[in-house]
């Protein structure tokens, strides 16, 4: 379709709001923008539509920049009685058809997909209305006969059936998980218990996940009740055992719309008492509330709002008219669409079957992440593990961790040593790296050994790259005998990777090599094939982000480019997502290499940027991107070559990137591939299998990929994948970063 075809679209938020609208936002508007579609934003969601006039307003370039950062919705949200009105929504349909927009990017709750779905579905009736009283010509009516609509859905509560992920979800968990953290190391000094309410009336997400995400000790969500009548004492039990194990901080997470099996809520309060009464101990009760909402969004909520915002746009250009409207969710890292309606009904079934108390549809209905995290979740919480069956066949399986640290690497040791415990097997602790195994320093894990360590940063077994040469490889064989280590879980990254492989292509010279092996993808670099998302990026993501927003308020009194060098090594995901996440006007990646000719375009660019009023320049290079043209160099070439219009700072952020707790999402991803690692483990074992795999997040699900074929997979000499998904990505980092069509662009 040809831009002169197209009619005008209109963005806004509506409902509760939540932090990454405004990326979500400034993706619209930039996209629509650059396939010339005149782009208005709709202030105060449906009141600004309906009351028209200044709330309804046209938007450039520069009135999405700088808003990224910001948490809630710098448009606006309102709840609007007079558009659930039939007069309400012809008001608002006249309002639209005066500013000739028919296409809507709508980013809200159900309430609100359901509201534009109305609206939709009414809209030639409105106008045919609205004619008729005169208040629109009939060739508008006949320009108008359509109103596109597409959603995305704006919700920390992750409620929404369509996407794994709500706009908002992730910051929120990053709130709550930041306060049980803190909460827990109070909780520890006194040896006290907290019960921490969050958010979910529907929706037990974010009780879930930050439980798992920060060893509580007990959780309720209304997807799944207690089993039993008397849960209170079962928990008391619990917490008894878990206290007794020698845990000092006790953590229950409530959901707010947590109830029991006979659908009375679960309150706080109630359980506080409870706790309180039965094991008379000193409990305090958290509620977060709005803490939840507030702040900057996460690295998550604003690239992958961006990268859904710009879908939008493509879905709403590119359909037919008469199109079902669809959402625009995520599955991962993916990008998915499905009918906007279905998505709805199917949300407001999983809340009917909760209240019908059918527990067990509403858990399979959330989907398998859900449950698979709910039912680990309750094994890890244990103070012990399960009595081992009696006759069952006891193995033992070893776990190290290689390569550059990788946030999350202690969470997924602490997983996979509880989940074997728990299955009645013996787990090996390898302590630093192969240098460790080489020289033996070996030792068998227990519950508690690995007490604390879901929230910890580093590797507390030890890590770094050795990879084994020559001699070493006997001695390793010789350990795994001494040990009678029956299968490997290596958690690292690119060494641990090439020895794993390296072992396998040893079977012939040494058969103690003929175990199964599976690699677990944890390096902040995300260069590993088989994965696209390996753990520890997020939190790596999230490094700069906090980074760069500090740095870019840093020059606010200045006229300042900023040259941010980031990690990677020859990988330049770390350098895209964040250049995304930041709103980078220039990525430098080895993936495209850096030439003289794009330096000076470049500085064309920000010497007519900076002549044009602008204040700001955000490159982001990757470390590896040009072995010649390195950071100090493009800063030296710009400061130069920018005289006393603007100068130049460069920021190499180095180790702060792999430092720090990982993030929930890191936590959550390294729980549930450890989980499945260990299954893969034992699962060999009693096949007498000796497959090496690797596992990782593939095109939106979880999958297991044959690690015989690794150097068929790799570019050795870059050490990063064949096919890098991501980038695919590039293009939408062009169209945020350029410097918007007001700005002519000399040739160089
Ligand atoms: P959310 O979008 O977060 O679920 P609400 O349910 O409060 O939040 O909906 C936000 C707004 O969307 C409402 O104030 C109303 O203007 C509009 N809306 C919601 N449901 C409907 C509906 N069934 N018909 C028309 N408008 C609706």
């Amino acid at each position: 379709m040809s831009a002169k075809q197209l009619k005008n679209l209109a963005v806004f938020t509506s409902g509760g709001d939540a932090q990454g609208m405004n990326a979500a936002v400034r993706s619209v508007v930039r996209t629509a923008l650059d396939h010339g579609v005149t782009v208005y934003a709709i202030y105060e969601g449906y009141q600004g539509m309906v009351d028209g006039g200044g709330y309804i307003r046209k938007m450039d370039w520069d009135s999405v920049g700088g808003i990224m950062n910001r948490g809630g919705t710098v448009i606006g949200s309102a709840r609007c009685q007079e558009f659930r009105t039939r007069e309400g929504r012809r008001k608002a349909a006249r309002n639209l058809v005066e500013h000739d927009i028919d296409n809507l990017v709508v980013i809200g709750g159900d309430g609100s997909l359901t509201g534009a779905n109305l609206f939709r579905q009414e809209w030639p009736e409105l106008l045919a209305e609205l004619a008729a009283q005169g208040e629109i010509t009939p060739q508008k009516v006949e320009q108008h006969a359509y109103l596109k609509i597409v959603g995305m859905v704006g919700s920390i509560d992750n409620d929404m059936f369509g996407t794994d992920m709500t706009i908002g979800a992730d910051s929120a968990l990053h709130r709550i998980v930041d306060a049980i953290d803190a909460i827990t190391s109070t909780a520890a000094s006194h040896q006290r218990t907290f019960v921490v309410e969050v958010m979910g009336r529907r929706c037990g997400y974010l009780a879930l996940m930050s439980a798992l995400a920060t060893g509580a000790s007990w959780v309720f969500i209304p997807e799944s009740p207690p089993e039993q009548d008397d849960w209170e004492d079962e928990m008391c039990r619990v917490l008894e055992a878990v206290r007794e194990a020698g845990r000092r901080a006790r953590i229950v997470v409530v959901a707010e719309g947590a109830q029991d099996r006979n659908g009375k809520l679960i309150t706080s309060d109630y359980v506080k008492q409870v706790l309180e009464t039965r094991l008379g101990e000193d409990t305090r009760v958290t509620i977060l509330g709005h803490v939840q909402r507030g702040g900057s969004p996460s690295a998550f909520d604003r690239y992958l709002t961006t990268i859904m915002g710009h879908a939008a746009v493509e879905e709403i250009l590119s359909s037919p008219p008469d199109k079902e409207p669809q959402l625009i969710g995520i599955r991962h890292n993916r990008i998915i669409q499905s009918p906007l309606m279905d998505c709805v009904k199917q949300t407001h079934d999983i809340a009917e079957v909760i209240a019908a108390r059918d527990y067990e549809k509403a858990m399979e209905m959330r989907g398998g992440s859900f449950k698979q995290a709910f039912y680990i979740l309750r094994t890890l919480l244990r103070a012990k593990p399960h009595r081992p069956e009696p006759g069952k066949k006891q193995m033992r399986l070893a776990v190290i961790n290689s390569g550059m640290l990788g946030p999350g690497m202690n969470t997924a040791v602490r997983t996979a040593v509880r989940l074997g415990l728990d299955r009645g097997h013996t787990i090996l602790g390898i302590q630093n790296g192969f240098q460790g195994f080489i020289t033996g320093n070996i030792a068998e894990m227990n519950w508690m050994s690995v007490s604390g360590w879901v929230s910890k940063g580093g590797s507390e077994l030890g890590t770094n790259r050795k990879v084994p040469d020559g001699s070493d490889f006997y001695a390793i064989a010789r350990r795994i005998e001494e040990h009678d280590i029956q299968g490997l879980l290596m958690i690292g990254g690119w060494p641990g990777y090439e020895t794993v492989y390296q072992l396998y292509t040893k079977r012939n010279e040494f058969p103690a090599f003929n175990i199964p092996m599976i690699c677990l993808p944890a390096t902040i670099d995300n260069n590993l094939p088989g994965c696209e998302l390996s753990i520890g990026t997020d939190t790596a993501l999230n490094n700069i982000v906090e980074a760069v927003d500090k740095i870019k308020q840093s020059a606010m009194a200045a006229r300042r480019c900023f040259i941010v060098e980031v990690m990677g090594r020859y990988c330049g995901y770390l350098a895209l997502m964040s250049g995304l996440a930041t709103g980078a006007e220039r990525v430098y990646l080895h993936e495209e290499g850096v030439t003289l000719k794009d330096l000076q375009t470049d500085l064309v660019h920000l010497i007519q940027g900076f002549e044009g009023g602008k204040r700001l320049g955000l490159m982001i290079r990757n470390e590896q991107a040009n072995a010649l043209y390195t950071t100090e160099f493009m800063r030296a070439l710009f400061e130069e070559e920018g005289g006393t219009l603007f100068d130049v700072r460069q920021a190499i952020l180095g180790h702060l990137q792999i430092g720090g707790d990982p993030s929930p999402f890191d936590r959550i991803q390294a729980t549930q591939l450890a989980a499945r690692c260990v299954d893969f483990l034992i699962e060999k074992i009693e096949k007498n299998s000796t497959d090496i795999a690797g596992i990782g997040l593939m095109g939106g699900e979880i999958k297991i990929t044959n690690l015989e074929d690794w150097p068929r997979l790799i570019d050795e000499q870059r050490q990063r994948p064949k096919n890098q998904w991501w980038l695919e990505l590039r293009p939408i980092a062009k169209i945020m970063a350029q410097p918007g069509p007001q700005i002519q662009i000399l040739d160089v």
